[in-house]
């Protein structure tokens, strides 16, 4: 299988490139993303055959099918990543809320939140691609709160990646940032940045543009890449989890096989959402994807009018941050599937240029057809996390967005699989609040949660106020390629 760039070719780069070549180094002609060539085919006979198969039996035939450059046995040792899961039987349960609504918990590894679904066994093939070839490769990550803990658990320790990790201070959850300054490994580096996370992302910005900065990494051999969604490694392993859901409705015998449902995601950069489209677009059998947002409700502007305007919008902060984006990266690879590279390009263009771009009506339902949208604000995602806690469902406030999808987008009366994407423990002071006991801490939060609701909260959440602070640094933005410096 050979990956293709999204908004043509420069004449520069190849053409085409292999997987490893397209995760190594993520960024494509024009500033395009790459995208396979063709997918598998997810036909009833697959779909059959994986009905009482494990998840790794599932994934590796899937990826398997992808035909990608990647050795079965290093793929087979990526996958026992998902070992580590709370139930290695089933590393993702599906939970039933309502009647034909399930609840699809993609959180149950160690940073408790969806990022390691992919990033634990992408991470372990990306060191084995740099060790094999024997290059050192520099990961940048900027986070708001979930991708920084789940980046640096997947490498930490692993040879020829470092990873540096980029926080706003005091603009994540307390429980994301122990997560990240309690990282113990020599090839990790975590470095708090004065501001928001709209300062932290143009800090690393401008680092990853200088030119000396640059040339202070050839000196030293290192390659710089990416490890957030626009790298198709991480894309790759989220299909992976849609055909689980839907194999699970079959299993639970809510639906017979080739029965359709909707899926809903709760979205951000778009990636689980992507994952969803080409899983259907492959052949799973879904009827819609539905796309739940917060207040930075730009996609359900995109799927409903076709417009993607920046040009009126300021980024809001939300109780569900992970989702407080603007712009939205993985859009671009539908677009690409859709309306080919020509045309990508002219609106990925316009976005630079003029900060938005309209979809002509035959695009928009082409659009529509596979996906619709809303959106919600933290009150409403504060009722909706006390009424399932009546219920007793305790849900994150990323997975509350979801319920207003599910309750006012489905045009038929189809079952429904809802993504979970956090544990409640992450965001335990929104829950705590939702629940009528606002607190100082997340600390607190745990602690009244777990009395008043009936849940716990896992070892590596608990253990985090015990462990010592590795990474104590806190820079403005003059001082970042300093710190960045020393630690290479
Ligand atoms: C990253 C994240 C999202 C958004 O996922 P995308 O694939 O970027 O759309 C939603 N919820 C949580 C908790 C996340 O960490």
């Amino acid at each position: 299988m050979q990956f293709v760039e999204t908004r043509g070719n420069d004449g520069q780069k190849p053409k085409s490139v292999a997987f490893s070549e397209a995760i190594l180094s993520p960024s494509a002609s024009f500033g395009g993303l790459y995208v396979p060539e063709a997918l598998p085919n997810l036909n009833e006979e697959f779909l059959t055959k994986h009905l009482s198969s494990h998840y790794k039996t599932l994934a590796l035939d899937f990826l398997q099918q992808f035909d990608i450059d990647i050795e079965t046995e290093v793929l087979e040792e990526a996958l026992k990543r998902y070992d580590a899961f709370d139930d290695p039987s089933n590393p993702v349960p599906l939970v039933q809320i309502e009647e034909d609504c399930f609840v699809s918990e993609l959180y149950h590894g160690q940073t408790r939140a969806f990022k390691d679904m992919a990033l634990q066994p992408f991470g372990y093939i990306l060191s084995k691609l740099a060790q094999k070839r024997g290059e050192n490769y520099l990961i940048m990550a900027a986070t708001s709160g979930d991708t920084g803990p789940a980046t640096l658990e997947t490498f930490k320790n692993q040879d020829n990646v470092k990873v540096a990790c980029l926080y706003p201070d005091g603009g994540t959850s307390d429980v994301q940032k122990l997560q990240m300054v309690t990282e113990d490994a020599d090839n990790l580096k975590v470095i708090g940045v004065k501001g928001n996370f709209d300062d932290t992302q143009h800090t690393l910005k401008d680092l990853l543009a200088s030119e000396d900065f640059k040339s202070e990494l050839k000196e030293r051999d290192i390659k710089l890449t990416a490890a957030n969604s626009v790298n198709f490694g991480r894309i790759i392993f989220q299909i992976i989890y849609h055909i689980h859901s839907y194999l699970e409705m079959v299993r639970n015998e809510t639906i017979t096989m080739g029965k359709k449902i909707y899926l809903v995601v709760p979205s951000g950069n778009f990636g689980n959402a992507l994952g969803a489209y080409y899983a259907k677009k492959a052949g799973l059998p879904i009827e819609k994807i539905l796309i739940a947002s917060n207040i930075n409700n730009i996609l359900t502007d995109w799927i409903n009018t076709g417009a993607y305007d920046l040009t009126d919008r300021t980024l809001i902060l939300t109780e569900s941050p992970a989702m407080d984006i603007l712009k939205s990266s993985n859009i671009e690879r539908v677009m690409y599937d859709k309306f080919g590279a020509a045309r990508t390009k002219e609106l990925m263009d316009a976005l630079t240029s003029d900060g938005k771009y309209q979809l002509s009506s035959d695009e928009l339902a082409s659009l529509q057809e596979d996906f619709s949208a809303t959106f919600s604000d933290d009150v409403e995602g504060e009722v909706v996390i006390a009424a399932y806690a009546k219920q007793g469902y305790i849900m994150d406030p990323h997975t509350a967005t979801c319920m207003k999808a599910y309750e006012t987008l489905r045009e038929e009366k189809l079952p429904t699989v809802i993504y979970s994407t956090a544990e409640w423990t992450k965001f335990s002071s929104t829950v705590s609040k939702a629940l009528g006991n606002s607190v100082k801490d997340d600390m607190e939060a745990l602690k009244w949660v777990t009395e008043n609701a009936n849940v716990s909260v896992p070892p590596m959440i608990n253990g985090l106020f015990s462990k010592p602070i590795m990474h104590t640094v806190v820079v403005d933005k003059e001082s970042i390629k300093g710190e960045m410096l020393n630690f290479l």
